[in-house]
C-alpha cells in the first residue's frame, strides 16, 4: 500500500497545499488539493474519493475533478456521510457550479454512495470503515485495508475524545492533524482541533487500550506556525519513545 500526502496543510499558498491523501493513486480520502496536484491522467486514474467532512478545505476540489471527469466523459464515486451530500448539493445545486451529480444527465460525473459510521463496505477492493471521531461539524475517520492486509487509519480533522475509535480500529499507519503548537491549545481544543500535547495525550491512551503504537504521521498544519509544531512533536516523539513524522506535500509512504 503506497500512501501519498498531497497536502499536508490547513492554509493554501504557492507551496503549501490543502490536506488530501491518496491510497496506492486510486483512492483519494479528502479533497482540498485533488486537481491542484495532480495531472490530467493521474486525475483520471481515481476510482473513489472518500470524504470525512463538509469543511471546505477538506471539499473544495469536489466541483474541479468532477468537471475535469465530465470533460472526460467519466464517472467518479464520492462517499461519505449525509452531513457531506447536503453541504456538497450546495456547492453543486447549478447556482455555482453544474450539478455534476446529475449532470451530464447521460452520464453524471460524480456518483455518491452514502456511509453510514461503523458499517465496514468494499471499496475498489479495499475494506473500508468510517468511524465518528470529535471535531465541530459531524466528521468520519477512515480505516482503509488493502488487499494485502495493509491498514491505514485517518482521523480527518478532530479534537480530543478518540477513544471509542481506538478501541475499533488496529492500523499500522495512523495519519491524523495537527493544527497550532501547544500555546494555542485551549483555542484549538474549543474548535476541535488538535495540538502536539493533545495528541500525544490520544496517543497515550491508544497505547494503554491496544498495546502498540502505529506509525504515525501528521497533516492540516498551518504553515505559519509549522516550525513551533515541529519542534513541539519531536519533542512529544520523544516522550512516547515513538517517531511522529510531520508530513509535507508529496511525501509518499509505503507499507
Ligand atoms: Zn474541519
Ligand atoms: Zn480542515
Amino acid at each position: 500500500m503506497k500512501i501519498t500526502t498531497l497536502g499536508a496543510h490547513n492554509c493554501e499558498s504557492q507551496n503549501t497545499r490543502l490536506t488530501t491523501l491518496l491510497v496506492d493513486d486510486i483512492i483519494a480520502i479528502d479533497a482540498g488539493s485533488l486537481t491542484s496536484s495532480l495531472s490530467f491522467p493521474a486525475q483520471l486514474r481515481l476510482k473513489a474519493i472518500l470524504l470525512t467532512h463538509q469543511h471546505y478545505d477538506h471539499i473544495r476540489d469536489v466541483p474541479t475533478i468532477a468537471f475535469n471527469f465530465a470533460m472526460a466523459w467519466s464517472t467518479l464515486n464520492v462517499y461519505s456521510t449525509i452531513h457531506v451530500y447536503q453541504a456538497l448539493s450546495l456547492i453543486l445545486g447549478n447556482k455555482l457550479y453544474p450539478n455534476f451529480l446529475e449532470f451530464p444527465q447521460e452520464n453524471p460525473s460524480l456518483n455518491f454512495n452514502l456511509i453510514e459510521p461503523y458499517q465496514a463496505v468494499q471499496i475498489e477492493g479495499y475494506d473500508v470503515l468510517a468511524l465518528p471521531v470529535s471535531h465541530s461539524v459531524p466528521t468520519v475517520g477512515y480505516q482503509v485495508t488493502s488487499p494485502e492486509g495493509k491498514t491505514v487509519f485517518y482521523t480527518g480533522d478532530t479534537g480530543p475524545g478518540l477513544e471509542d475509535c481506538w478501541q475499533r480500529i488496529s492500523p499500522q499507519l495512523l495519519i491524523t492533524e495537527v493544527s497550532a503548537p501547544d500555546r494555542f491549545q485551549e483555542l484549538y481544543q474549543r474548535r476541535r482541533h488538535f495540538t502536539p500535547n493533545l495528541l500525544r495525550e490520544e496517543l497515550s491512551s491508544f497505547r494503554e487500550l491496544k498495546g502498540y503504537l502505529p506509525q504515525v504521521v501528521v497533516v492540516h498544519m498551518n504553515p505559519e506556525l509549522e516550525e513551533e509544531i515541529r519542534a513541539e512533536l519531536a519533542a512529544v516523539a520523544q516522550a512516547l519513545g515513538h517517531a511522529i513524522t510531520p508530513a509535507h506535500e508529496g511525501m509518499q509512504i509505503t507499507l
